[in-house]
Protein backbone atom coordinates (compact mmCIF):
# COMPACT_ATOMS: atom_id res chain seq x y z
CA UNK A 1 0.00 0.00 0.00
CA UNK A 2 1.11 3.60 -0.54
CA UNK A 3 1.91 4.89 2.70
CA UNK A 4 -0.93 8.33 3.33
CA UNK A 5 -3.15 6.85 0.86
CA UNK A 6 -7.10 7.46 2.49
CA UNK A 7 -8.98 4.97 2.32
CA UNK A 8 -12.24 3.98 4.17
CA UNK A 9 -12.77 6.28 6.78
CA UNK A 10 -15.64 7.02 9.02
CA UNK A 11 -16.25 10.48 11.11
CA UNK A 12 -18.66 9.40 14.54
CA UNK A 13 -20.64 7.51 12.23
CA UNK A 14 -23.88 6.41 14.33
CA UNK A 15 -27.09 4.16 13.56
CA UNK A 16 -29.18 3.22 16.14
CA UNK A 17 -32.43 0.33 16.11
CA UNK A 18 -34.72 1.95 18.83
CA UNK A 19 -33.45 2.54 21.46
CA UNK A 20 -30.51 0.48 20.38
CA UNK A 21 -26.92 2.20 19.28
CA UNK A 22 -25.67 -0.71 17.02
CA UNK A 23 -23.13 1.72 15.86
CA UNK A 24 -22.31 4.36 18.38
CA UNK A 25 -19.93 7.42 17.29
CA UNK A 26 -17.56 5.38 15.38
CA UNK A 27 -14.45 7.00 13.62
CA UNK A 28 -12.47 4.61 12.41
CA UNK A 29 -9.89 5.05 9.45
CA UNK A 30 -8.81 1.85 7.97
CA UNK A 31 -5.14 1.09 5.84
CA UNK A 32 -5.30 1.57 2.49
CA UNK A 33 -3.50 -0.98 0.67
CA UNK A 34 -3.40 -3.48 3.63
CA UNK A 35 -5.59 -6.31 4.88
CA UNK A 36 -7.93 -4.95 7.68
CA UNK A 37 -10.25 -6.53 10.17
CA UNK A 38 -12.75 -5.36 12.27
CA UNK A 39 -13.83 -7.54 14.97
CA UNK A 40 -15.88 -7.56 18.26
CA UNK A 41 -17.77 -9.32 20.32
CA UNK A 42 -21.30 -10.76 18.88
CA UNK A 43 -23.43 -7.39 18.49
CA UNK A 44 -20.76 -5.16 19.00
CA UNK A 45 -21.93 -3.44 15.41
CA UNK A 46 -19.98 -4.97 12.51
CA UNK A 47 -22.47 -5.81 10.73
CA UNK A 48 -24.50 -2.75 11.19
CA UNK A 49 -20.72 -0.70 10.12
CA UNK A 50 -20.42 -2.35 7.17
CA UNK A 51 -24.18 -2.15 5.92
CA UNK A 52 -23.69 1.78 6.93
CA UNK A 53 -20.32 2.06 4.70
CA UNK A 54 -21.75 -0.16 1.77
CA UNK A 55 -24.96 1.87 1.37
CA UNK A 56 -27.45 -1.08 2.83
CA UNK A 57 -28.06 0.99 6.28
CA UNK A 58 -28.15 4.68 6.09
CA UNK A 59 -26.57 6.14 9.34
CA UNK A 60 -28.38 8.37 11.39
CA UNK A 61 -25.31 10.79 12.08
CA UNK A 62 -21.42 10.66 11.04
CA UNK A 63 -20.15 10.64 7.80
CA UNK A 64 -18.19 7.78 5.72
CA UNK A 65 -15.74 8.65 2.79
CA UNK A 66 -14.21 6.51 0.56
CA UNK A 67 -10.66 8.16 -0.94
CA UNK A 68 -11.58 11.46 -0.08
CA UNK A 69 -14.83 11.28 -1.54
CA UNK A 70 -18.08 11.48 0.92
CA UNK A 71 -19.89 8.37 0.49
CA UNK A 72 -22.12 8.95 3.66
CA UNK A 73 -25.74 7.72 2.75
CA UNK A 74 -24.97 6.55 -0.45
CA UNK A 75 -26.97 3.76 -2.21
CA UNK A 76 -24.85 0.27 -2.94
CA UNK A 77 -24.22 0.90 -6.72
CA UNK A 78 -22.78 4.16 -5.96
CA UNK A 79 -20.53 2.84 -3.32
CA UNK A 80 -20.06 0.00 -5.59
CA UNK A 81 -18.68 2.56 -8.14
CA UNK A 82 -16.34 4.12 -5.99
CA UNK A 83 -14.78 1.00 -5.94
CA UNK A 84 -15.52 -1.01 -2.87
CA UNK A 85 -17.05 -4.73 -3.30
CA UNK A 86 -18.65 -6.55 -0.55
CA UNK A 87 -19.57 -10.77 0.45
CA UNK A 88 -22.58 -11.60 2.90
CA UNK A 89 -22.37 -13.13 5.92
CA UNK A 90 -25.01 -15.40 4.83
CA UNK A 91 -23.42 -16.19 1.28
CA UNK A 92 -25.25 -14.44 -1.61
CA UNK A 93 -25.82 -16.43 -4.53
CA UNK A 94 -28.64 -17.72 -6.74
CA UNK A 95 -29.50 -21.44 -5.84
CA UNK A 96 -30.69 -22.45 -8.95
CA UNK A 97 -28.21 -21.17 -11.40
CA UNK A 98 -24.93 -22.47 -12.25
CA UNK A 99 -21.91 -21.28 -11.27
CA UNK A 100 -20.97 -19.44 -14.61
CA UNK A 101 -24.50 -18.09 -14.48
CA UNK A 102 -24.13 -16.75 -11.03
CA UNK A 103 -20.82 -14.89 -12.05
CA UNK A 104 -22.49 -12.99 -15.13
CA UNK A 105 -25.19 -11.82 -13.24
CA UNK A 106 -23.20 -8.83 -10.84
CA UNK A 107 -22.28 -7.67 -14.36
CA UNK A 108 -24.39 -4.64 -14.27
CA UNK A 109 -23.04 -3.28 -11.00
CA UNK A 110 -19.69 -2.81 -12.40
CA UNK A 111 -18.36 1.02 -13.40
CA UNK A 112 -19.10 1.80 -17.23
CA UNK A 113 -14.98 2.22 -17.69
CA UNK A 114 -14.84 -1.51 -16.21
CA UNK A 115 -17.15 -2.53 -18.85
CA UNK A 116 -15.73 -0.88 -21.66
CA UNK A 117 -12.55 -1.97 -20.68
CA UNK A 118 -13.03 -5.51 -20.56
CA UNK A 119 -15.39 -5.11 -23.67
CA UNK A 120 -12.25 -4.82 -25.27
CA UNK A 121 -9.76 -6.50 -23.79
CA UNK A 122 -12.01 -10.08 -23.42
CA UNK A 123 -15.64 -11.55 -23.02
CA UNK A 124 -17.25 -11.28 -19.49
CA UNK A 125 -17.07 -15.33 -20.29
CA UNK A 126 -13.71 -15.33 -20.15
CA UNK A 127 -13.00 -12.92 -17.13
CA UNK A 128 -15.54 -15.21 -14.90
CA UNK A 129 -13.78 -18.29 -16.09
CA UNK A 130 -10.21 -16.94 -14.88
CA UNK A 131 -11.71 -16.10 -11.93
CA UNK A 132 -13.38 -19.43 -10.84
CA UNK A 133 -10.20 -20.63 -11.63
CA UNK A 134 -8.50 -18.60 -9.42
CA UNK A 135 -10.87 -19.12 -6.15
CA UNK A 136 -10.39 -23.28 -7.74
CA UNK A 137 -14.10 -24.09 -8.72
CA UNK A 138 -13.69 -23.76 -12.53
CA UNK A 139 -14.18 -27.44 -12.98
CA UNK A 140 -17.57 -26.52 -11.26
CA UNK A 141 -18.78 -23.93 -13.90
CA UNK A 142 -21.82 -26.11 -15.20
CA UNK A 143 -23.27 -26.81 -11.38
CA UNK A 144 -26.47 -25.22 -9.84
CA UNK A 145 -25.15 -23.07 -7.02
CA UNK A 146 -27.46 -25.28 -4.27
CA UNK A 147 -25.23 -28.33 -5.34
CA UNK A 148 -21.91 -26.31 -4.23
CA UNK A 149 -20.57 -27.66 -0.68
CA UNK A 150 -20.74 -23.95 1.36
CA UNK A 151 -17.41 -23.13 1.05
CA UNK A 152 -17.53 -23.52 -2.19
CA UNK A 153 -20.34 -21.03 -2.57
CA UNK A 154 -18.43 -18.76 -0.42
CA UNK A 155 -15.29 -18.93 -2.97
CA UNK A 156 -18.03 -18.54 -5.82
CA UNK A 157 -19.47 -15.03 -4.00
CA UNK A 158 -15.92 -14.28 -3.65
CA UNK A 159 -15.27 -15.03 -7.44
CA UNK A 160 -18.58 -12.64 -7.93
CA UNK A 161 -17.30 -9.85 -6.49
CA UNK A 162 -13.60 -9.98 -8.18
CA UNK A 163 -16.28 -9.80 -11.30
CA UNK A 164 -16.52 -5.93 -10.84
CA UNK A 165 -12.55 -5.55 -10.28
CA UNK A 166 -13.39 -3.65 -6.66
CA UNK A 167 -10.16 -1.80 -5.08
CA UNK A 168 -11.10 -2.53 -1.64
CA UNK A 169 -13.05 -5.46 -1.21
CA UNK A 170 -14.78 -6.37 2.66
CA UNK A 171 -15.86 -9.96 3.27
CA UNK A 172 -18.07 -10.41 6.45
CA UNK A 173 -17.41 -13.78 7.84
CA UNK A 174 -15.06 -15.09 5.11
CA UNK A 175 -14.55 -18.37 7.27
CA UNK A 176 -17.70 -18.54 9.10
CA UNK A 177 -18.93 -22.38 8.15
CA UNK A 178 -15.73 -23.20 6.13
CA UNK A 179 -13.88 -26.57 6.66
CA UNK A 180 -10.17 -25.79 7.42
CA UNK A 181 -9.27 -26.96 3.81
CA UNK A 182 -11.03 -24.34 1.94
CA UNK A 183 -10.20 -21.24 4.84
CA UNK A 184 -6.74 -21.84 3.83
CA UNK A 185 -7.69 -21.52 0.29
CA UNK A 186 -9.77 -18.52 1.44
CA UNK A 187 -6.85 -17.01 3.45
CA UNK A 188 -4.26 -17.61 0.13
CA UNK A 189 -6.69 -15.70 -1.88
CA UNK A 190 -6.54 -13.23 0.08
CA UNK A 191 -2.80 -12.42 0.49
CA UNK A 192 -2.49 -13.12 -3.40
CA UNK A 193 -5.17 -10.31 -4.05
CA UNK A 194 -3.72 -8.16 -1.34
CA UNK A 195 -0.09 -8.78 -2.71
CA UNK A 196 -1.48 -7.47 -6.38
CA UNK A 197 -3.22 -4.47 -4.60
CA UNK A 198 -6.22 -5.09 -3.06
CA UNK A 199 -7.13 -3.78 0.08
CA UNK A 200 -9.73 -5.85 2.70
CA UNK A 201 -11.40 -5.25 5.28
CA UNK A 202 -12.74 -8.34 6.80
CA UNK A 203 -15.21 -9.23 9.19
CA UNK A 204 -14.03 -12.32 10.99
CA UNK A 205 -14.77 -14.68 14.36
CA UNK A 206 -11.65 -17.15 13.44
CA UNK A 207 -8.93 -15.07 15.43
CA UNK A 208 -6.15 -17.38 14.80
CA UNK A 209 -7.25 -16.44 10.75
CA UNK A 210 -7.51 -12.48 11.56
CA UNK A 211 -4.09 -12.39 13.78
CA UNK A 212 -2.47 -14.16 10.68
CA UNK A 213 -3.86 -12.65 8.31
CA UNK A 214 -4.11 -8.76 9.27
CA UNK A 215 -2.31 -5.71 9.09
CA UNK A 216 -4.56 -3.58 10.78
CA UNK A 217 -7.18 -4.68 13.89
CA UNK A 218 -9.65 -2.57 14.57
CA UNK A 219 -12.27 -3.37 18.03
CA UNK A 220 -15.45 -2.56 18.29
CA UNK A 221 -17.46 -3.08 21.40
CA UNK A 222 -21.07 -1.53 22.27
CA UNK A 223 -20.73 -0.13 18.62
CA UNK A 224 -17.71 1.59 19.63
CA UNK A 225 -13.98 1.95 18.54
CA UNK A 226 -12.21 0.63 21.45
CA UNK A 227 -8.62 -0.53 20.11
CA UNK A 228 -6.90 -0.47 16.47
CA UNK A 229 -3.05 -1.54 15.85
CA UNK A 230 -1.54 -4.64 14.83
CA UNK A 231 -2.76 -7.92 15.85
CA UNK A 232 0.06 -7.95 18.58
CA UNK A 233 -0.89 -4.82 20.33
CA UNK A 234 -4.78 -5.68 19.84
CA UNK A 235 -4.36 -8.86 21.26
CA UNK A 236 -2.66 -8.23 24.69
CA UNK A 237 -4.75 -5.06 25.30
CA UNK A 238 -6.59 -4.88 28.56
CA UNK A 239 -10.29 -2.98 27.05
CA UNK A 240 -9.77 -6.13 24.03
CA UNK A 241 -9.90 -8.68 26.93
CA UNK A 242 -12.60 -7.14 28.73
CA UNK A 243 -14.83 -6.66 25.52
CA UNK A 244 -14.72 -10.39 25.21
CA UNK A 245 -14.92 -11.74 28.31
CA UNK A 246 -17.55 -9.44 28.92
CA UNK A 247 -16.34 -7.84 32.27
P1 LIG B 1 -22.34 -7.82 15.08
O1 LIG B 1 -22.26 -7.89 13.60
O2 LIG B 1 -21.08 -7.29 15.72
O3 LIG B 1 -22.76 -9.12 15.71
P2 LIG B 1 -24.73 -6.23 14.64
O4 LIG B 1 -24.35 -5.06 13.83
O5 LIG B 1 -25.38 -7.37 13.94
O6 LIG B 1 -23.46 -6.74 15.47
O7 LIG B 1 -25.71 -5.76 15.81
C1 LIG B 1 -25.42 -4.67 16.68
C2 LIG B 1 -26.64 -4.40 17.54
O8 LIG B 1 -27.69 -3.85 16.74
C3 LIG B 1 -27.21 -5.62 18.23
O9 LIG B 1 -27.69 -5.24 19.49
C4 LIG B 1 -28.34 -6.01 17.30
O10 LIG B 1 -29.34 -6.69 18.01
C5 LIG B 1 -28.83 -4.67 16.80
N1 LIG B 1 -29.39 -4.74 15.44
C6 LIG B 1 -28.71 -4.98 14.31
N2 LIG B 1 -29.50 -4.93 13.24
C7 LIG B 1 -30.76 -4.65 13.70
C8 LIG B 1 -32.03 -4.45 13.08
N3 LIG B 1 -32.19 -4.53 11.76
N4 LIG B 1 -33.07 -4.16 13.88
C9 LIG B 1 -32.91 -4.06 15.21
N5 LIG B 1 -31.75 -4.22 15.87
C10 LIG B 1 -30.67 -4.52 15.13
Amino acid sequence: GTPGVRGLETTALTKSFGGVRAVDAASVAFHHGKVNALIGPNGSGKTTFFNCVTGLVKPDSGTASYRGEDITGKPPHRISRAGIGRSFQLCRVFPRMTVLENMLVPVRSRTLLGRLRSARQRTDVERARELLARVGIEHLEGTEARDLSYGQQKLLEMAGVLMADPETIMLDEPAGGVNPALIDRIAGLVRALNAEGKTFLIVEHNMDLVMSLSDHVVVLDRGRPIAAGTPDEVRDDPRVLEAYLGI
